[in-house]
């Protein structure tokens, strides 16, 4: 057979720590290490796959067992190099913990460790995804670590840290490998692409780079799919086209549309997304790595320097910088977190996804509690003591509310007080009683309320179950119900039907709400915000 083809992720595997892309931290801390002679019997390396993890831990290897080591420079030419390197040493046993649970590698492990290593100078277990060793693997792993031979040392892999027994993390020096910026991704794809003598825009490199999602050897392996696919010459469409990604004027059109407010034309955009069978999962990922970088630049121009993007997202983000801050961004995104996790279990993730921007368009616009008080604050000082702030209720100090007279606690009044409550909190946070919406009164018991949440929306319940809201709501209840009130927020079956209840005017708040019209506070307050009272919610 001739030469045979060789996978790219395999062909450009680093040979030496230098040649590692985005992991310095590591490798520098594991060179000095070895140069410095101290050496621990365990080592962890934790992080999201195909970034460099047992890639490290095979030149670590080397690095120790070389002819000429412990090096920070291994030769790859001597005997124990070569044999590392082409997996067939008789000191280094890879196991791989997702495989097989291990259990009989690692008890052929602690029988074998005790004996000397045949050719290098240690004996050396590199177990990769080691969280998913069985416990009987695990334990006959523990006994070996906890007292290990001089010779034998341990490089462990994982991509959920948490897993890992605490046993084992305690004897380990931990390091926590990092997803691979873009630019960097796109920097060493084009080295690949020159050195195979394939012509790749930068466009079609970052489109990689993007779908590969920090991860080197994801990035490897398509650039490898599309040589296949479309020979030696790559450009954008062909990475979107095979990867199902959105193109990057697509995206900034999006984000555009979003950030200033244009429900339309973010609609249209998602369409269009949808009808050429674009991934919306995926979309709605982009958008949030987006806002992400976003936010960060924000936040001045110190923090705006460190993100890491290609130059032409850049330019957007900076543009984009000049007209949101960054309350409003913040605000976006949590409309646009809240959709991500439940995305995938939609039925229609169009709708889905339209609804997700759409309420992120709202919260946009919305005006932060914290801007409106300190605008208002501003205000009192300028019409000087005469006015005073209207009922407009503080999580930290709820201050109480004219009271009408006394209602027995029956269930129509555990009804009232619950709608009473909620417009109360709508007043504090609009957002949090848009989720408390779909939510069903489940009863009063006690003195505990019971408020179920469709499974289907448990993430509203989670939205809406902060200390803050909860101390409104129950000082509210304790308002109207003359008891102290504790309030069980829970995802229940019983509220999947819940259909919203037209609240209950609650006495005496006409009046009310003619004084709030009146107040000189509100009145400037409208001047000042260009706003105009549309609804008096109560
Ligand atoms: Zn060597």
């Amino acid at each position: 057979m001739a030469q045979q083809y060789q996978v790219l992720a395999r062909k450009w595997r680093p040979k030496q720590f230098e040649e590692v892309v985005g992991q310095q931290h590591v490798t520098a801390t594991l060179q000095n290490a070895i140069e410095q002679d101290r050496l621990a019997h365990a080592y962890l390396f934790v992080g999201p796959r195909g970034i460099g993890k047992t890639t490290i831990a095979r030149i670590f290897a080397k690095a120790l067992n070389c002819e000429k080591g412990p090096t920070k420079t291994p030769c790859d030419k001597c005997d124990s190099c070569r044999e590392i390197a082409e997996s067939r040493s008789l000191d280094v046993l890879e196991i791989d913990g997702a495989s097989n649970n291990g259990v009989e590698q690692v008890r052929e492990l602690r029988d074998t460790c005790r004996y000397v290593p045949a050719r290098g100078k240690f004996k050396i277990y590199i177990i990769d995804e080691v969280h998913m060793l069985s416990n009987a693997a695990f334990n006959a792993l523990l006994k070996t670590l906890e007292e290990p031979p001089p010779h034998v040392k341990f490089l462990f892999a994982t991509t959920e840290a948490q897993k890992v027994l605490a046993t084992i993390l305690s004897r380990c020096q931990r390091f926590d490998l990092r997803r691979i910026s873009s630019p960097l991704i796109v920097k060493h794809l084009k080295e690949i692409a020159q050195s195979e003598k394939v012509k790749a825009d930068d466009a079609a490199l970052s489109a990689i780079a993007r779908g590969a999602e920090g991860g080197m050897r994801d990035a490897e392996s398509a650039l490898d799919q599309l040589i296949s696919f479309c020979g030696t010459k790559i450009e954008e469409k062909d990475v979107l086209q095979v990867f199902g990604l959105v193109a990057h004027d697509k995206l900034a059109a999006l984000t555009n549309a979003v950030i200033d407010g244009d429900t339309n034309a973010a609609l249209l955009i998602v369409k269009e997304l949808d009808d050429a069978g674009k991934d919306l999962q995926r979309l709605l990922a982009d958008v949030l790595d987006h806002f992400r970088n976003l936010l960060v630049m924000t936040l001045g121009a110190e923090a705006a320097q460190l993100v890491e993007a290609p130059d032409t997202e850049l330019a957007l983000l900076k543009a984009q910088a000049q007209r949101i801050d960054s309350d409003a961004v913040l605000r976006m995104m949590d409309a646009l977190t809240a959709a991500e996790g439940r995305l995938r279990y939609a039925l229609s993730k169009r709708v889905f996804l339209e609804i997700a921007l759409v309420r992120a368009i709202k919260a946009r616009e919305m005006v932060g509690i914290d801007g409106v008080l300190k605008k208002l604050n501003e205000l009192k000082g300028h019409l000087g003591s005469g006015a005073s702030l209207p009922a407009m209720p503080v999580a930290s100090a709820p201050r109480p509310v004219p009271q009408t007279t006394p209602a027995p606690a029956s269930a129509s009044s555990v009804e009232e007080a619950w709608a009473y409550a909620t417009e109360h909190l709508g007043k504090v946070t609009p957002l949090a009683k848009a989720h408390l919406v779909g939510a069903k009164l489940l009863g009063l018991k006690g003195n505990v309320l019971t408020v179920g949440f469709d499974p289907e929306f448990a993430a509203q319940r989670e939205f809406v179950d902060t200390p803050r809201n909860r101390e409104l709501l129950q000082s509210r209840l304790k308002e109207k119900l003359h008891i102290d009130v504790a309030l069980r927020l829970e995802v229940s079956e019983a509220a999947g039907m819940a259909t919203p209840k037209p609240t209950k005017t609650a006495p005496a708040k006409a009046s009310e709400t003619t004084d709030f019209r009146n107040d000189p506070l509100i009145k400037k307050a409208l001047e000042v915000f260009k706003g105009t009272i549309v609804e008096v919610r109560k």
